[in-house]
């Protein structure tokens, strides 16, 4: 193949229309689930709650589950479940969505950054070892990309050291972990419903924990810390009673999102395996191209493919990840950059975080590039990925 001339310089695009990098399934089943319950008598704190948060349970395998208005509530409610507060310490990844911390600092507990691996790109367990205080409460893995963290190296740590770990699978629903589903092996998992993840409520999120003790506080954050059940009542006046036991928030999903989220899960199997479709014909594709490196897999997790995320190897490159990227673009091909080391952002400088922090997530984000990855885009649409990609490396090969 000779070179083509690249968009950017004038060239035909690869592609008329853009393709953006992640989009969510809605089809004629989804539609009518959401608008039977727009005609029945609960639009919120109806029986589709319920009946989404046991789907769930159910699908990874775990006793409890509390769906939430977000996955960043969610987080939240997770992080206040178990009692952080002021003065703890709690470890995470760089390398994630500026949620993944910002729920430790909502209960105005400290983020500590642990590197990450350098193959895996998740959050190393050794790195989280070196970081360990007196003041470690819990520790949040991230499944990065959908890639299960090493939870068997965390979990031993966080059982030696007696800390709760909170595992952030925004980006895994649907993978599996030594055979397991993601969801059951962590004290709370929790997963994010936003359209650009697996299945989608439009906002949404949930925790799902094996915990009595864990599920029933959830429940309390979620509604304002407010309790109607008579077992529960610390005083009991009156057949009309209720009480606020706690500082929680209106953090309730809504029974049209849940009738999406019901929907939506019938297809999370075939969603999953488009995507790890689609991710093996990109894997082929690339795997001679020494400019770039495609996503590393431990053999323990299997992932859900969340993103499919190549590394540059600038060295032979005549420009950088920017040239590329605008490159990209230009061919009509949405590429994106996940994540921005979430110390990087003003606010955290603000509050006196450092740039070096962790040098080897610093070195990952100057290198990789997203590429579209969603179960409604076509094999056509993967092969033009494909040869935008080929196309502009070879123009810009050293
Ligand atoms: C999407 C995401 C969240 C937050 O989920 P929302 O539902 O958008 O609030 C948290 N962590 C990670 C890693 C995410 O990708």
């Amino acid at each position: 193949m000779g070179k083509e001339n690249l968009a950017i310089h004038g060239g035909k695009p690869v592609r008329d229309s853009y393709l953006p990098y992640g989009k969510q399934s809605i089809d004629e089943e989804d539609i009518q689930s959401v608008i039977s319950v727009l005609k029945s008598d609960y639009l919120t704190t109806g029986p589709k709650i319920v009946e989404f948060e046991n789907a769930i349970a159910n699908y990874v395998d775990a006793k409890f589950s509390v769906a939430f208005s977000s996955g960043t509530a969610a987080l939240h409610a997770a992080c206040f479940a178990c009692d952080i507060g002021k003065n703890d310490e709690v470890i995470t990844t760089p390398m994630t969505f500026a949620a993944s911390a910002n729920c430790i600092l909502y209960q105005g507990a400290t983020p500590v950054f642990a590197d990450i691996d350098p193959q895996t790109y998740n959050i190393s367990p050794l790195e989280i070892q070196k970081v360990i205080s007196n003041k470690t409460k819990a520790i949040i893995p991230v499944d990065f990309t959908g890639s299960p963290a090493a939870l068997n190296e965390i979990l031993e740590i966080a059982r030696n050291e007696n800390l709760i770990v909170i595992e952030d699978a925004a980006h895994a629903f649907g993978a599996s972990y030594n055979d397991q589903k993601i969801g059951s092996i962590s004290d709370m998992t929790m997963f994010s419903f936003h359209p650009l993840k697996h299945i989608t409520t439009g906002e949404g999120g949930i925790i799902t924990t094996n915990s009595r003790t864990l599920y029933e506080k959830l429940v309390l954050f979620r509604n304002h810390g407010i309790t109607r059940k008579k077992e529960k009542l610390i005083e009991n006046h009156d057949p009309w009673y209720y009480e606020m036991q706690t500082l929680g928030y209106n953090y309730r999903i809504s029974d049209i999102q849940s009738a999406l989220g019901i929907s939506q899960l019938k297809k999370i199997d075939r969603f999953v395996e488009i995507r790890r479709h689609y991710t093996e014909m990109y894997n082929e594709a690339f795997k001679d191209i020494k400019q770039l490196q495609v996503p590393y897999q431990d053999t323990r997790g299997s992932s859900s493919w969340h993103l499919y995320i190549i590394r540059l190897n600038t060295s032979q490159l005549t420009v950088g990840r920017k040239g590329i990227f605008e490159a990209l673009k230009a061919e009509n091909i949405g590429v994106n950059v996940h994540y921005i080391p979430i110390y990087y952002h003003p606010y955290y400088r603000e509050i006196g975080y450092e740039k070096g922090l962790c040098p080897i997530a610093e070195k990952l984000y100057e290198e990789i590039l997203t590429l579209p990855l969603f179960p409604s885009m076509s094999e056509l649409d993967i092969k033009d990925v494909i040869h935008a990609v080929k196309k502009v490396i070879l123009c810009f090969s050293k």
